[in-house]
């Protein structure tokens, strides 16, 4: 499939002189495995070299490149290895100490020979009134100064990788780079003013100075825009294909829709209506359906999905939906029971726990077809999950989940059509690049009688305030969460800083009040057993860490504290924001912010979250701030995120890119 001239750009980085194994392995960590990594890590700064002075001259803490006499070695005292090996030089107008720790003798003694003169380039010390250089950067003979008095590219490390070997590799890398035939539309590559994509390549790895670093120069620019196009054409031949593959019409008759549209406690607002209507048709269109409802938190989408799943049901058929988390799997089955049992059809749960005859049970009505609703976790999707005739994938706040489930669905063999369920509205920008043109549907109004959520920022010593809100919360038989940031990464001191904040306010200044604790290593029984006293209110206050930022629904819950609202991302405080507010009575979230550790960043996210709860613009700001790679939560999946176009600044000719790749594709 690939074309021979590329062959070279897939070779692993191990084929590169000087790169064994251990170089080749933190390589991989930085940039990649391959050369094209290499040549898509393009530096972040630079070093400047081409200050040349002499000793007398050279200024104390300057970058200087200079061409100097060995005058003698000073070994350290034998016994006393601590000490430095230096080495003294001169040039005329004064001397000079390099000065080396840990030195290997035999090496100094081979690049400074004693008589010798040599280029050093490194940071100008001063030492007791001396000019030292410690650890020079490079060490050179004088014939290969112009390749040392230069603007050095600086690129991306990690521990145990120095700056002159990985340069030497990505110059490797570079140097193999082959010479592609253009395939960018040449009236387009003059009138930007863009080079061919081996100059590109080639001028991007070597700066000439600090503006070099922009975006928008000209040789950054056309690797963004391949970048772009490459990725567009990709998305889009994707689902062009996906288009072809025979889906098939599941139209139901509505029967089952009627009844538990009958059964509910509300009325659809009319956007969930038009969703409905615009998902009916096209289940029962011959194309498959590939479509995401959109909605802003509180929006209602469950219950949508909910009619969307029956209709497969009246066509004969099953449908299924996916949660991210164990905790949502089981809320939307707790939803969704009573209208399945009004509707008179089979809703099984699927979760990775239990190994039981339970499960089996399950299985096998999926497996015969009895029954026709499945709501699960990613264990919905494992091999031994089989369905009689699939026609409806739902997937949940799909934002945490990579592409990996998307082909695990695939995978099943049946080509079902799919619904995708976003919380987080997501900027028109990064909806075209992450899903290419998935067909929308839109909840633009919230359900009737919902009342603003009042949202106050606190620093942590008028803490009090919010406290009193709970309390006065809880004399009306409401409920508030407070909720812990992840202090670091790591599991054990999310666990802490909760069960921490839980103790204290439980023996403290909320004895008063029944309240909860709810985590990530709280075991799943127990979890549910806590959320269910929650939700009915026999707890009035819920100590939680995140694991309650998607979907928990409790509409009787009207306060929310964030506790070190700084460390939270915007998306994030948006979602934990969107699990009060769910009713008609006044709700208020309040932001405590540690003054101490609010970075200029976290200000203007505090900031988004008191100006406005509409999800779009929180989902615009929150890409100013943050950009677009960590906003799409797919990393690692490595779908949404760019090696070098840099969404922020690229839209303009992600635009363009777009408009090429419909012209390429559909002609
Ligand atoms: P989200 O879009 O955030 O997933 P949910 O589907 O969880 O929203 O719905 C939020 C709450 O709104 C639920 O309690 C649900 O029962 C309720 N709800 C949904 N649609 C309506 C409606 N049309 N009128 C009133 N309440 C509704
Ligand atoms: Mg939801």
């Amino acid at each position: 499939m690939r074309p021979q001239i590329l062959f070279s750009l897939f070779v692993p980085v191990s084929s590169l002189a000087g790169v064994g194994p251990r170089i080749a392995a933190l390589i991989e960590k930085v940039a990649g495995g391959r050369i094209l990594d290499l040549i898509w890590h393009l530096p972040t700064g630079i070093i400047d070299r081409r200050f040349a002075p002499t000793i007398r001259e050279a200024p104390e803490g300057a970058i200087a490149t200079m061409t100097v006499d060995v005058d003698s070695h000073q070994p350290p005292p034998a016994h006393r290895s601590r000490l430095p090996y230096r080495v003294r030089c001169s040039d005329g107008t004064g001397e000079m100490t390099l000065v080396f720790f840990h030195a290997r003798p035999d090496y100094l003694q081979r690049v400074l020979p004693v008589g010798t003169k040599q280029v050093v380039s490194g940071r100008v010390e001063m030492f007791d009134g001396q000019v030292q250089m410690t650890h020079p950067d490079h060490i050179a003979p004088p014939e290969e100064i112009a390749s040392l008095k230069r603007v050095e590219p600086v690129y991306g490390l990690t521990a145990g990788l120095t700056l002159k070997t990985l340069g030497k590799a990505v110059r490797g890398a570079v140097g193999q780079a082959p010479m592609l035939d253009e395939w960018q539309d040449p009236a387009w590559l003059g009138q930007q003013g863009w080079p061919g994509w081996k100059q590109a390549v080639e001028a991007a790895h070597a700066p000439s100075g600090p503006e070099a670093l922009e975006p928008l120069r000209p040789e950054r620019a056309r690797l963004a825009y391949d970048e772009l196009l490459a990725s567009q054409l990709a998305l889009l031949l994707v689902r062009a294909r996906q288009r072809q593959m025979p889906g098939r019409k599941t139209a139901g008759d509505g029967r089952l829709r009627e009844r538990v549209v009958a059964a509910l406690p509300y009325r659809l607002t009319s956007s969930q209506e038009q969703a409905g209507a615009e998902i009916a048709a096209d289940m029962g269109s011959q194309a498959r359906m590939l479509r995401i409802l959109q909605g802003d938190v509180g929006s209602g989408k469950t219950v949508v999905a909910f009619l969307a799943m029956l209709n497969a049901v009246e066509a004969g058929r099953q449908a299924a939906l996916m949660a991210p988390t164990e905790i949502l799997a089981r809320q939307h089955h707790a939803t969704m029971a009573p209208l399945a049992e009004a509707a008179g059809v089979g809703l099984a749960l699927i979760t990775g726990r239990d190994r039981t005859k339970a499960r089996r049970a399950q299985l096998e009505g999926l497996e015969s077809g009895e029954t026709a609703l499945a709501v699960g976790t990613h264990a919905l999707f494992q091999e031994e999950v089989a369905f009689a005739d699939l026609a409806l994938a739902v997937i949940d706040e799909q934002h945490r989940f990579g592409v990996i489930q998307r082909h695990a669905l695939r995978r099943k063999g049946q080509v079902p059509d799919l619904l995708v369920m976003t919380a987080t509205p997501i900027p028109r920008t990064l909806a075209m690049t992450a899903y290419g043109d998935l067909d929308v549907s839109i909840l633009d109004e919230k359900p009737a009688g919902r009342t603003l959520i009042k949202t106050i920022g606190l620093r942590q010593k008028d803490h009090e305030a919010a406290l009193k809100t709970v309390r006065e919360a809880a004399s009306r038989k409401e409920q508030s969460y407070i909720i812990f940031p992840l202090v670091e990464k790591t599991e054990k001191s999310d666990l802490a800083s909760a069960k921490q904040g839980f103790e204290t306010l439980r023996d403290g200044p909320l004895k008063e009040l029944n309240v909860g604790l709810l985590h990530g290593r709280i075991p799943p029984d127990e979890r549910d057993a806590v959320m269910s006293s929650f939700k009915s209110g026999t707890t009035d206050v819920l100590v939680a860490t995140t694991v309650i930022e998607v979907g928990v629904d409790v509409p009787t819950a009207t306060v929310m504290i964030i506790e070190n609202a700084e460390k939270f991302g915007l998306s994030q405080l948006h979602q934990l924001r969107g699990r009060i507010g769910r009713s008609d009575r006044p709700s208020f979230c309040y932001l405590v912010v540690d003054d101490r550790s609010v970075s200029p960043e976290a200000s203007q996210r505090i900031n988004a979250m008191l100006e406005t709860s509409d999800g779009f613009e929180i989902a615009e700001r929150d890409l100013t701030i943050r950009g677009p790679g960590e906003m799409l939560g797919t990393k690692q999946a490595g779908d949404g995120q760019f090696r070098i176009a840099d969404l922020r600044k690229d839209a303009d000719i992600l635009t363009i890119a777009r408009q090429d790749t419909l012209r390429v594709v559909f002609g």
